[in-house]
């Protein structure tokens, strides 16, 4: 795209015009340059499993017969990739539409009540426990039900795949927010890439986090979700000690319509 040169502009109407234009732009490349690279790291991500699961298959056609030891190693290898995979384009799809003008519509929701199902549920199905802090008070925000339990996933899945130990969850209140943190005792995050572990595809340990998994979208998703419902997230860290996460949401006042944020 073409800026309008500034220099032979007298400083009145247009020359402002101009200047609004020239930055309307730079704000364009830029978005574009980040779909370019957000296109070009999600190809790259599915390429690496598919590579995997295509090798595995030549190896099965050239020398399945002959040895019957590689079987079930080029299966178990073939399965775990093909779920890599599907968990991949199921979050590249949550991206998508976290990343959208999209508004979830926002419900009334208890806090206490709702983190403390989100955990059941979550619990029952990773076999993993949490220690449980409800308010005193039963906090009430306006958010969308299943994102935010989304995020809640996001964030206990996490928790869980970077600490073997205890993970607490408490439900509390800053000043007009209505807060959940999730607190792990784990390995932590590194003070450098602390800022960037909300960006895409973003991973503090490349290899480690092909064991666990991860494919370094989970909190970008969370971040971007709890934004879209007018919150916030707060992460906190420290290597060796472990992670904080907060949420935080305004609360809802009874009454009147000024509590829908
Ligand atoms: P991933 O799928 O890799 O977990 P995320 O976007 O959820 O992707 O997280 C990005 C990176 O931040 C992770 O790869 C991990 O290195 C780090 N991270 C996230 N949560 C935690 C945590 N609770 N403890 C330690 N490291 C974490």
């Amino acid at each position: 795209y073409k800026k309008i040169p500034l220099a032979y502009r007298s400083k009145d109407e247009l020359y402002t015009m101009a200047v609004t234009y020239n930055h309307l732009m730079d704000r364009l490349q830029e978005n574009y340059e980040k779909q370019q690279q957000f296109v070009s790291d999600a190809s790259h991500e599915l390429k690496t499993p598919l590579t995997i699961i295509q090798s595995y298959a030549q190896l099965l056609k050239r020398r399945g017969l002959e040895r019957p030891d590689l079987f079930q190693e080029a299966v178990d290898a073939i399965d775990a990739e093909a779920v890599h995979m599907k968990e991949m384009t199921q979050q590249l799809l949550k991206v998508a539409i976290s990343t959208s003008d999209f508004q979830l519509p926002a419900e009334k929701i208890e806090l206490n009540a709702f983190c403390g199902q989100s955990i059941s549920s979550f619990s029952a199905i990773h076999n993993r426990d949490f220690q449980f802090y409800p308010m005193k008070e039963r906090p009430m925000v306006w958010a969308n039900r299943e994102g935010l339990k989304q995020i809640l996933f996001i964030l206990l899945d996490n928790a869980q795949k970077y600490s073997k130990e205890h993970i607490e969850v408490t439900v509390g209140s800053e000043g007009p927010s209505a807060t959940i943190t999730i607190r792990d005792h784990g390995e932590g995050i590194p003070e450098k890439d602390l800022s960037h572990v909300t960006e895409r595809f973003y991973r503090v340990d490349k290899a480690r986090n092909r064991e666990t998994g991860g494919n370094g979208l989970g909190l970008s998703i969370a971040q971007q979700m709890i934004q879209n419902m007018n919150g916030n997230m707060r992460i906190h860290s420290k290597e060796g000690e472990g992670t904080t996460v907060t949420l935080l949401l305004k609360k809802a006042v009874e009454g009147g319509i000024e509590e829908r944020v």
